[in-house]
């Protein structure tokens, strides 16, 4: 089976993890140091904290802007779980905004609209998760207004879209957000196996998402209460979590980062490929690439006949293609559902959905490969 997504994994990385298990630190050492900064260069953001995976990143970066029980979060509907459940961690409430059909990233003219009457109501989001689907960045610079205007501070769910540009700048630079959350997930642009991060430029907020991640201790003298502290001290300032990434893992993030250009390049020569070989079949097909750099991460298409969907899917997999579908609307989950929400409270998300259909994306896809996709693709929709 062709699988819609997998790491990419070579001696270099095999060599680097080696280096660290010979070496003393395995874990809360110098390798976790080192893959922070080169992350944070490597996204010109002024700080990187990186953890134990991509929901962390989302629950740290959350619980450092004080979001708390009385307080909203929204976010797309067409997203992983996790971007969504970070708010509830913190016993927030969750609500979504419907997506653009053609991007597939949340409506700006929907959020402009729910604001405006939330704004009346008086519940504002705290929060906008403004996760980048497929690596298509959001439309940064109008979010960035509206979280001006009406007061909102807006965190990228990145985990799609690392080695992406938006403006000329890449994600993770928080030219508009006060901080960007990546996964290093297998599936994703580069992998620690498990991992996350997040970047900022605000030392403070790094400063409180790195103690969030390992337990609320500090040991840093400078940050002590006690006035005179003994030499073996270490405080700790809040409840945090034990979400840390060990250096074994930052060795092959390290690794990893040194090739995410290469990847990128391979994703988007093969995403070209499939744009032009699919362009005259009955599908909607991602949004045509801009001036940015987009580091596809997915590659989803929908079939106009949403009635065709099983059997299409059935057949691929069939023909050990292993397609997958990116994603079931969040509100539709039973949690959800639990929680409040309906079928149909988001018809652009819903209408996505009916016809989504993910095709393998990876870097080792190799042509042959793709070209049998395409051909089997064919035959079963223009049969
Ligand atoms: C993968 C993913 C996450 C969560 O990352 P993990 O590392 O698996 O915890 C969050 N949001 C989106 C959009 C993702 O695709």
């Amino acid at each position: 089976m062709i699988p819609y997504g997998r790491q990419t994994i070579d001696d270099h990385d095999r060599a680097a993890m080696a280096a660290v298990l010979a070496s003393d630190w395995l874990t809360q050492g110098p390798t976790i140091t080192q893959f922070e900064q080169q992350l944070a260069a490597a996204v010109q953001a002024d700080h990187a904290v990186v953890m134990a995976n991509g929901t962390a990143a989302l629950h740290a970066a959350c619980a450092a802007l004080g979001l708390g029980p009385h307080d909203y979060l929204w976010t797309s509907p067409i997203s992983f779980v996790a971007s969504a459940n970070c708010a509830r961690y913190l016993g927030a409430q969750v609500d979504f905004v419907d997506i653009d059909p053609h991007t597939r990233n949340i409506c700006v003219l929907a959020l402009r609209t729910k604001l405006e009457q939330a704004k009346t109501q008086r519940c504002l989001p705290k929060i906008l998760v403004a996760v980048h689907f497929a690596g298509k960045p959001c439309d940064m610079q109008v979010l960035g207004a509206l979280s001006r205007e009406f007061g909102f501070a807006i965190i990228e769910d990145a985990a799609h879209a690392l080695g992406s540009f938006y403006g000329g700048r890449p994600v993770g630079s928080c030219q508009y957000s006060v901080a960007t959350c990546f996964s290093f997930h297998p599936v994703k642009n580069i992998t620690t196996g498990e991992g996350g991060a997040v970047t900022t430029r605000d030392a403070m907020l790094a400063d409180k998402i790195r103690k969030f991640c390992s337990h609320g201790i500090t040991k840093n003298p400078a940050d002590f209460v006690a006035e005179a502290a003994e030499p073996w001290a270490y405080e700790q300032h809040a409840l945090g979590y034990n979400y840390r990434l060990t250096d074994i893992q930052a060795a092959l993030g390290i690794s990893q980062l040194q090739k995410l250009p290469g990847f990128v390049a391979r994703r988007q020569a093969l995403v070209d490929v499939y744009q032009s070989a699919l362009a005259d079949m009955p599908l909607f097909l991602p949004p045509a690439k801009g001036g940015d750099t987009i580091a596809w991460h997915i590659y989803t298409i929908q079939l106009h006949d949403t009635q065709r969907r099983l059997a299409m899917f059935n057949e691929l997999r069939a023909a050990g293609i292993g397609v997958n579908v990116h994603y079931i609307p969040i509100h539709l989950q039973p949690y959800y559902q639990r929680r409040g929400f309906h079928v149909g409270d988001f018809p652009g998300a819903e209408a996505y959905y009916a016809g989504a259909i993910t095709l393998p994306l990876f870097p080792t896809l190799t042509d042959d490969e793709q070209n049998f996709i395409v051909h089997t693709l064919r035959g079963i929709l223009c049969a």
